[in-house]
């Protein structure tokens, strides 16, 4: 392996230092506790660990918690109607509501109904829009994570040829937007893109968003890209006992570490970043609603 490691639980356990600071000073120079409520309904295994980890970091950088585990048969407007009460809570500034929910709930329902000035996950229209055009307020988790991962190894972004490979709402979108904040000049490559080898063979960044097991060949990477991977894709592994499964990215990591200058591992390289960037979007609106600037290191 030639490649740097881009090591993003120990950047995440960073963050969430700097995090703790800001979360100190909102409380101790402003009176303010930042309040992040996370709504989980049904029983899913995954999600509901996922959310444990969100619960337990919150408190870890001395945020106000609240989770609520609500069964899977809760019907739609009780979920409406707990998200409208956090809305007109003033000890809560972010809610997320963790997706997907049961089929019976309208996911979209529940999102749009989320305050904007809460949208910790930028899911709602407004959130989105303010993305767009660049005002101030919650980013998408997920690409918030990349891109500082990104700048902490790139002593500049401006100009350099970035190709995401997914165009979701939760990463593909939102990260082309913030890569063209950050001036490079920005390839969405999809299921029906054509020649994805060719594209990806000139791309200094490559971002894969896929959730297709070592789908990007290491020999596509150009020699020097930047390369981060998103993708978490459970596989069987024999090699660890009848049954058992591990987790691995998009990109197939042992060639791509040769060819590029940097690479981020799965698991421990996107996936940390994107909770602490989840408690960084909390800061972000708890200073926002309450009419303060955002701590810049921790926007884009
Ligand atoms: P989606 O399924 O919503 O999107 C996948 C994208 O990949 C789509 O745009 C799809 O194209 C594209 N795609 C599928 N097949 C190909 C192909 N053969 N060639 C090129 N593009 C293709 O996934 P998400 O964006 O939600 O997630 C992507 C991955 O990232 C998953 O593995 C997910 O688990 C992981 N993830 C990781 C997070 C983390 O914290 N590390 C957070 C969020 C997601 P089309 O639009 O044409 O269908």
């Amino acid at each position: 392996m030639t490649a740097k490691l881009i090591d993003g639980k120990a950047f995440a356990e960073g963050l969430r230092g700097r995090i703790a600071g800001h979360v100190a000073r909102l409380k101790s120079e402003h009176g303010i506790t930042p309040g992040l409520a996370v709504v989980i309904v049904g029983h899913d295994p995954g999600s509901q660990i996922y959310v444990s980890q969100k619960a337990k970091q919150t408190v870890e950088v001395g945020m106000h918690s609240e989770k609520y585990e609500l069964p899977e048969d809760t019907p739609e407007a009780e979920v409406l109607a707990l998200v409208e009460k956090l809305n007109a809570d003033p000890a809560i500034h972010g809610i997320l509501v963790q997706m997907p929910v049961p089929p019976h709930i309208d996911g979209n329902k529940i999102i749009t109904t989320i305050s904007p000035d809460k949208d910790v996950d930028c899911f709602t229209p407004a959130s989105v829009g303010k993305l767009q055009i660049g005002l101030p307020g919650p980013v998408s988790c997920t690409p918030l994570g990349c891109l500082m991962l990104l700048r902490d190894n790139l002593p500049s972004l401006a100009g350099l040829n970035a190709v995401i490979i997914g165009r979701s709402n939760l990463v593909g979108k939102p990260m082309a937007q913030l890569l063209l904040r950050e001036n490079c000049t920005v390839t969405v490559a999809h299921s029906k893109t054509r020649d994805l080898p060719g594209i990806v063979a000139e791309a200094d960044i490559v971002i894969a968003a896929v959730g297709r097991p070592h789908m990007v060949r290491g020999e596509w990477i150009k020699p020097g890209a930047v390369v981060i991977d998103v993708g978490i894709n459970r596989i069987p592994a024999p090699d660890k006992g009848e049954g058992k499964t591990r987790v691995v990215g998009d990109v197939e990591f042992a060639s791509a570490a040769e060819r590029a200058a940097a690479i981020t591992p799965v698991p421990g390289g996107v996936g940390p970043m994107t909770i602490a960037c989840l408690l960084a979007n909390t800061v972000t609106t708890a200073s926002l609603i309450n009419g303060l600037v955002p701590p810049r290191d921790l926007t884009p």
